[in-house]
Order: structure tokens, then C-alpha cells, then sequence
């Protein structure tokens, strides 16, 4: 038996898209008519569990795609591929090359193959190396119906969030006036604003994201109103109070900005925190929170990060006046 998540029809294209970006369909396998739902074949079951997501997760005898299954495995590895740029994960194969290769052969899209040696500094930019391809940074990326450019050498971007940005962007509130504090080329920003009519601040302390985030602003269709700014976090979220959301994505170092953020909501408003921890950081954060009066109304695991750590998301509830 299979594992398929049952999602309405009206979704299928959007939802689809999320989990083709975490790489968690099972391309072995057709997608299966349910009545007013369509039976999507998972491979990772237990991830999106953990996402916690509004749609039915069943076992199904399935229906096998055999043009794919028959097809040979050709190389093994991991990588994101945001546009027509496939990013390789440091350590992760032994011959860099012949993976590049492979992945420019079969996805018929990638025209550049880089090797990721890290993410670093205030920016959250990547060591990228070119490995094979035409070598080109800026491209163009499509998330949940939305187009963003993205320049990987010059600012951060993770096709990893597609769904959270997703699932955070249908639980706002029509109206809600958002807090995005490390916003990049503006993803969450725009998200949200494409579905529902928010008025959200912007921030970001790396010129080119700012860039980028106006950019993309004016290539997707929004309800919503966004203000970039450009300039530190810390100091810019001091003019806010009564806020009804604020995005913490900083998964490195969120922890520092947490009591800054509790600050800007009014009672009731919610902040999406995102950080790597492991199981020990978690209890004792669970435990710093609800000193700071944020109570933990949501947690799910977004992606593993190395072998003891996860990134994880959390939505967390000012309780107190
Ligand atoms: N939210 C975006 C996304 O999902 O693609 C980007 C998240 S990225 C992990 C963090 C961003 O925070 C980077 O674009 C970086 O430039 C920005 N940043 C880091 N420290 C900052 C600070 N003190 N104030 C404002 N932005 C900051």
C-alpha cells in the first residue's frame, strides 16, 4: 500500500507544486480522481505529518506510473533546484561532477549546476562554486501560483519553505497588519499578500533582497499592501506596537530578536518562529518562551538539518496585555 494525501481538486495544482519543491511526491505512482479530491502519491509520509497540514494523509493500493518506474535510477544526491538552477548539497556524493552532469541531462529545465560550500554571514548568502552549466545566478522561480526572481549568489533563498510559506499565508487573517523581520527577496511578504489583503512591513539588511522583494512585487497580482525597508531588524521593529503577526525566518539566530518581536504584537498575535534546534534547544526555548509570555499553540518539523538538528516552525501566542 501507498501513502497519498487527499487534497481538493481546486488545490491539486498549487498543493503539487509545494510537494514536487520538498521532492516529496512518488513519482512511481499516477495521481488518483477521488470525487471532489484528488489521491497525491507521497514518498515522506512522515514529514508531512509532521507539517501538520489540513488534508487527510491514506493508504492506497495506488496506481503505478510504469513509463517512470521503468525508467533506471541514474544517480543518487541531493539538491533544490530554484528556477533553472539545481544547488548541490556539500559532503552529500562523492563525485560532484558526475552528479552536475547528471542532473543537467535529465531535468531538462537546470541550465546551471552549483556545489553549495555554505551559507555565511549577516546576508545569509551561499558559497557557491559552478560545477557545470552556464553559470548564471539570477533566475526565475515559481512557488504556489507566485513567479520570484531570485539572484542565489547575491541573497538567500530556500524552495525548502514553499509549503510553510503556504500554510503561514492561509492561516493570516484578512486585514492583519504583519511584521516580516528578515524577509529576503520577499516570499512570505508576497505570499500572504497574494491571498489575502494584509498590510505587511518588510525588512531586510541586504540591499540586493530589498532589490529583488520591489522586483517581485510588481510581477505577481497581490490584495495585500508591502512596505520594504531596508536596514536592521532589530532597530526598525521598535516603531511598531499592536501588530497582529510577525515572521521570524533567521532560523541561525531568531532566538535573539524573539523579545523584540513580543514587544510589536498586541495580546493574541502571533509569531512564526523558525530555528534550528535540536531536542534539548526545543525544551529549554518551549521553557524560555512562556517566561517572555509566548504560549506554543503549533510546532512542526519544515526539514531535517543535519543528523541531530531540524529546522523547526512555530507559531507561538502573546498571552499576556
Ligand atoms: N524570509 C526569507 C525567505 O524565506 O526566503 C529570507 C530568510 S533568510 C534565512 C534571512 C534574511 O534575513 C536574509 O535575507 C538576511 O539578509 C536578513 N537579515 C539577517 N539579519 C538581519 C537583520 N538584523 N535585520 C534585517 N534583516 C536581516
Amino acid at each position: 500500500m501507498i501513502d497519498h494525501i487527499s487534497v481538493p481538486k481546486r488545490e491539486a495544482q498549487s498543493i503539487l507544486k509545494a510537494l514536487r519543491n520538498m521532492n516529496a511526491i512518488n513519482s512511481g505512482y499516477k495521481i488518483i480522481p477521488d470525487g471532489d479530491n484528488v489521491l497525491i502519491p507521497i514518498r515522506e509520509a512522515a514529514t508531512l505529518t509532521h507539517l501538520d497540514l489540513p488534508y487527510r494523509i491514506l493508504k492506497h493500493e495506488g496506481n503505478p506510473d510504469l513509463s517512470r518506474s521503468v525508467r533506471p535510477l541514474k544517480f543518487s544526491g541531493s539538491y533544490d533546484v530554484i528556477g533553472d538552477i539545481a544547488i548541490m548539497k556539500k559532503g552529500e556524493q562523492e563525485d560532484p561532477e558526475v552528479l552536475a552532469r547528471n542532473i543537467l541531462e535529465s531535468k531538462k529545465n537546470v541550465r546551471s549546476v552549483f556545489l553549495d560550500r555554505g551559507v555565511k554571514g549577516e546576508f545569509r548568502t551561499r558559497d557557491l562554486e559552478l560545477i557545470c552549466g552556464e553559470g548564471k545566478t539570477k533566475t526565475i522561480y515559481r512557488e504556489n501560483g507566485l513567479r520570484f526572481l531570485v539572484d542565489v549568489g547575491n541573497v538567500y533563498f530556500s524552495p525548502r519553505l514553499a509549503t510553510e510559506r503556504y500554510i503561514v499565508a492561509k492561516s493570516a487573517e484578512e486585514g492583519e497588519r504583519i511584521i516580516d523581520m528578515f524577509a529576503g527577496v520577499g516570499p512570505f511578504s508576497i505570499t500572504i499578500a497574494s491571498m489575502k489583503k494584509c498590510e505587511i512591513q518588510a525588512f531586510d539588511s541586504n540591499p540586493a533582497a530589498v532589490g529583488l522583494m520591489k522586483e517581485n512585487m510588481g510581477m505577481n497580482r497581490l490584495k495585500g499592501k508591502i512596505f520594504p525597508q531596508l536596514g536592521d531588524a532589530s532597530e526598525m521593529i521598535l516603531k511598531y506596537r499592536g501588530m497582529d503577526r510577525v515572521i521570524m525566518n533567521l532560523p541561525h539566530s531568531s532566538f535573539s530578536f524573539v523579545e523584540k518581536a513580543y514587544e510589536a504584537l498586541r495580546k493574541g498575535g502571533v509569531v512564526n518562529y523558525y530555528e534550528i534546534m535540536d531536542t534539548a534547544l526545543l525544551e529549554e526555548r518551549m521553557e524560555k518562551f512562556r517566561e517572555i509570555g509566548l504560549e506554543m499553540r503549533n510546532k512542526r518539523i519544515v526539514h531535517g538539518y543535519s543528523k541531530f538538528l531540524n529546522v523547526y516552525s512555530m507559531e507561538l501566542v502573546r498571552t499576556l496585555e
